[in-house]
């Protein structure tokens, strides 16, 4: 990466750690087998999936049995949600979510609507948590699915999952949990969640783009998704992305290895933007909560302020970080997280959010509050709005 970029979009994307692409290369070039094949060369391969399902069950204190890998944390996400819709619908079309899921999630639930199930969207708070008595009144005689995300790819907000898991478990509710933007940054283990299925997203946590993995507790009813051959013990077909296995599995046991190092970085670099920000610029918010909330996680809103302009005059400066999910950018709507927790749309629009990772530092944290300082103030001075609010003595 050029030097003089300041890439802070890590919820985004990350780039793949030079440890990870190593041991993923020999399985472009030399152990190229398909793992299907009864030959040796197949057999390396095959011995290279099941290690990484060992490594990735390991570190969530899983049976490897019971790790499923997918080519995206979407596809995770989709199958646990309708494969367990469908293979459950017998039992009843109910089902809940929250208002502040991932499209992935979202519209996977939209699909089941068009299908004739139905969902409640749990509502959050302010700072975005859902109430763990919202779910508990939610939950009906004909709920078959809960699927509730770790923690939030905009806002940060990290959810209550072992209580919420609990009260589903209590009523003999299945628990999914979306831990795309979880995993690699927070000590995630099933058990201790009791959740009875988790997504999760290699490039989230410096593994490569296009491999997730669906854990999947033993005993739970689940349709397969994608059908084909008999790969992934006949329940995901299709030949397996060998390197980008072996990728996420290295990519996660060095996450873990490295937990307590890395929030400790990026909890310092994160305090010192939100103090920073708060102290320098006015009519500045911070959305989601100050302490329960992912690590490298900034989201700010700043009133009288274009988030789209921010975001071009910041990479004008080399600093690239986003206005909320990667997904919807292109899209003029306000982001669905930061109408939930009731945000105007006029400062939704404002939304800035940075998300940092190893590299990132304490320079490059004075520099992007420097130049925030210097742009907001330019596109206010430019805002029909700020200039109303001055004139009527800054009262609005
Ligand atoms: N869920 C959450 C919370 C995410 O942040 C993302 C990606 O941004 C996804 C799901 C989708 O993962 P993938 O990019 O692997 O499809």
């Amino acid at each position: 990466m050029d030097k003089h970029i300041v890439y802070v979009d890590h919820a985004a994307t990350t780039y793949v750690k030079p440890e990870v692409f190593e041991a993923m290369k020999p399985y472009f070039t030399e152990y190229f087998g398909n793992p299907s094949s009864i030959y040796s060369l197949g057999r390396e391969s095959k011995k290279a999936i099941e290690n990484a399902r060992g490594v990735i069950a390991e570190c969530l204190g899983a049976q490897p049995s019971e790790i499923y890998f997918t080519g995206s944390g979407t596809e995770a996400d989709n199958w646990a949600i309708k494969g367990v819709a469908y293979a459950n619908r017998k039992k009843g079309k109910h089902l809940i979510t929250s208002a502040i899921e991932h499209h992935a999630v979202l519209h996977a639930f939209d699909y089941l609507k068009k299908e004739g199930f139905e969902v409640t969207y749990l509502p959050v708070d302010e700072r975005g948590f859902v109430n763990p008595k919202d779910l508990a009144e939610a939950i009906r005689p004909d709920t078959t699915l809960v699927s509730i995300m770790m923690a939030n790819n905009e806002i940060g907000t990290i959810q209550p999952i072992k209580e919420l898991a609990a009260i589903a478990k209590e009523k003999g509710v299945i628990f999914h949990t979306d831990a795309v933007q979880a995993m690699g940054n927070l000590d995630v283990k099933v058990n201790d969640l009791n959740v009875d299925l988790l997504s999760m997203s290699a490039h989230k946590f410096y593994g490569p783009k296009g491999v997730g993995a669906l854990y999947v507790r033993k005993g739970v009813r689940i349709d397969s998704f994608v059908h084909g051959g008999a790969q992934e013990r006949n329940k995901r077909a299709g030949t397996e992305n060998v390197p980008g296995i072996v990728g996420m599995a290295a990519a996660l046991k060095l996450a873990y290895e490295n937990l307590e190092e890395y929030n400790k970085h990026l909890r310092k670099l994160s305090n010192k933007l939100i103090d920073s920000v708060m102290e320098r610029i006015p009519y500045v918010r911070l959305n989601g909560d100050r302490e329960n909330r992912l690590p490298g996680n900034v989201n700010f809103s700043f009133q009288f302020i274009e988030g789209e302009s921010l975001l071009l005059m910041l990479d004008m400066k080399g600093i690239q970080a986003s206005s909320g999910s990667a997904c919807t950018s292109g899209s003029l709507d306000p982001s669905h997280v930061l109408l939930a927790i009731g945000l105007p749309h006029e400062i939704a629009h404002g939304s800035l959010r940075i998300t940092f990772g190893e590299d990132n530092t304490e320079e490059q944290v004075d520099y992007i509050v420097d130049n925030l300082v210097e742009i907001v103030e330019r596109l206010r001075q430019m805002s029909p709005l700020y200039e109303d609010f001055v004139k009527k003595g800054q009262k609005a």
